[in-house]
């Protein structure tokens, strides 16, 4: 097998038995960086210098016996995270020209870890998307058919891992953007409970629903990945504050008497039908290794994109208010007073998914619309979190599809924002909950992956991996490979 086909279990085991160096192993995914990356777009900035650097720190890090599970291994990190003295666009033209002054406590966290970063991969504008055509850089494309979207907003990270061209990437889910393009793209990754990775650095979207996440081809290889990247964070006010757990411990677990739940909402009349075969071969693999179905229901789910985009657009209409021209980012030519530097700034600077976002958000915050929209999508978001809690009563995880629909054409819905949205369906409300979810490949449809979803409790990512990584020591799906990236 090539390198880059390899799990990150068998990358460390080669380091340590020195078959490869760091060093080669990141030459390698430099190569096809520059050898494929012209088909799918998915990085916005290679930092070969950097990592090469990193990657001889590596070398001597493993030599002299102190090499931890990452040391030595390439990522490809999703350009919302500041790196200090790299370029961090967001996918924007309001940062294009933007070199963050420090570094996220996530990227930092993976740069301890020994991990090698490659350099910053593409994503819609502020992770506003679902399919990467927000981006200013131009969408990424679905390595398994080039005319297909990869999904997003992380869709970067996902085409870059499916195309072979980093072994571990980071992401950000605000309402489905790990799950979803790891889904569209036939990888795996998981957003956590809200709060186990720091957003410090990670710039902001929706504060009560951002989350950092590991993305990779297997669960295994995800558990890794999340161990360095999650822990409590005294520069995010909302980080948990406790330690993490090993996320690996109970990867080998059985799943003997494990109790799924399939919530009605997520097996409706939006879901593909062809979609939902593939999701039910998926759940019998899970019952013949033990596990136990039962139907639940989360009444409020129906709720949560009308809530979502709600809440999202209002926190991000607040967030986005500190591009403003004046302290960093893209600043209009010659403006003739504050108010017009403000106004050329921001209609010059943001695109029109964005605008649209800030306008719903500054509507649903007024003075007259407030009770009206956004205190009734609270009370609609506590309602979709008691429904998770109740479920959780009788089942240990919740299973369904990732996505609706597998990944469509670029294009087919970048004219339809609502139809777009729609797309969301089955992500949001692991994010309303503030839920670890996650996504894992389960089979094809018309040639295109199908993405399993998996829900655990608050801060069970341990149970929902070790659920992830049985699933996958009986399946290969995960290990497909697009057709046209083999070498
Ligand atoms: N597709 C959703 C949106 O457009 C979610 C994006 C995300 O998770 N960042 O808001």
């Amino acid at each position: 097998m090539s390198l880059h086909q390899l799990s990150l279990a068998q990358l460390t085991q080669g380091l340590a038995s020195k078959q490869f160096s760091s060093q080669e192993l990141t030459e390698h995914y430099l190569a096809r960086i520059q050898r494929h990356d012209d088909k799918i777009n998915s990085f916005i900035t290679v930092t070969p210098e950097l990592a090469l650097a990193q990657a001889k720190a590596a070398d001597e890090q493993i030599a002299s016996g102190q090499a931890s599970a990452l040391t030595g291994i390439p990522i490809a990190h999703k350009d919302i995270f500041c790196t200090d003295g790299v370029k961090t666009s967001c996918g924007s033209k309001m940062l294009d020209n933007f070199i963050a002054p420090y570094e996220s406590t996530v990227t930092q966290q993976c740069q301890q870890a020994g991990l090698v970063a490659l350099g910053k991969v593409n994503m819609d504008e502020f992770a506003m998307g679902s399919s990467n055509e927000s981006s200013f850089y131009g969408p990424a494309k679905n390595p398994w058919n080039l005319e297909h979207v990869p999904g997003g907003s992380s869709g970067g990270s996902a085409a870059a891992i499916a195309a072979g061209l980093a072994p571990l990437a980071t992401g950000t889910d605000t309402g489905g953007s790990i799950r979803q393009p790891a889904a569209f793209c036939g990888i795996s990754g998981i957003k956590p409970t809200y709060g186990r990775c720091s957003r410090f650095g990670m710039i902001a979207f929706a504060s009560s629903l951002d989350q950092a996440g590991p993305m990779a081809r297997s669960a295994e290889d995800l558990a890794l990945l999340l161990n360095a990247m999650s822990g409590f964070d005294e520069k995010d006010s909302t980080s948990l504050n406790e330690p993490a757990p090993d996320f690996t411990a109970q990867l080998n677990q059985s799943l003997k008497g494990l109790r799924i739940g399939l919530p009605k909402p997520f097996f409706d009349e939006r879901l593909n039908p062809t979609m939902g075969d593939v999701i039910a071969k998926a759940k019998d693999e899970l019952e013949k290794l033990g596990a136990t179905c039962v139907e639940v229901d989360l009444p409020h789910v129906r709720l949560s994109v009308q809530c979502y985009y709600i809440i999202a657009p209002a926190e991000a209409s607040s967030n986005l208010s500190r591009f403003d021209g004046v302290r960093y980012g893209y600043r209009c030519d010659n403006p003739y007073d504050l108010q017009d530097l403000y106004f050329r700034s921001r209609s010059e600077g943001f695109g029109d998914e964005v605008k649209r976002r800030i306008l719903i958000g500054t509507y649903a915050l007024s003075a007259g619309f407030f009770d009206a929209y956004y205190v009734q999508a609270q009370k609609v978001r506590q309602l979709i979190r008691q429904d998770y809690l109740a479920a959780f009563e009788q089942c240990d995880i919740i299973l369904g599809p990732t996505t609706p629909e597998p990944a469509y054409k670029l294009g087919e819905k970048s004219g339809d924002p609502v139809s777009m949205y729609l797309g969301d369906i089955y992500t949001l409300s692991a994010n309303l909950a503030g839920l670890p979810a996650a996504s894992i490949p389960c089979g094809f449809t018309e040639g295109l992956p199908v993405g399993l979803q998996l829900i655990a409790p608050y801060k069970q990512e341990a149970k929902l991996l070790n659920v992830a990584h049985q699933y996958q020591s009986v399946t290969d799906w995960h290990q497909q490979v697009a057709p046209g990236f083999e070498e």
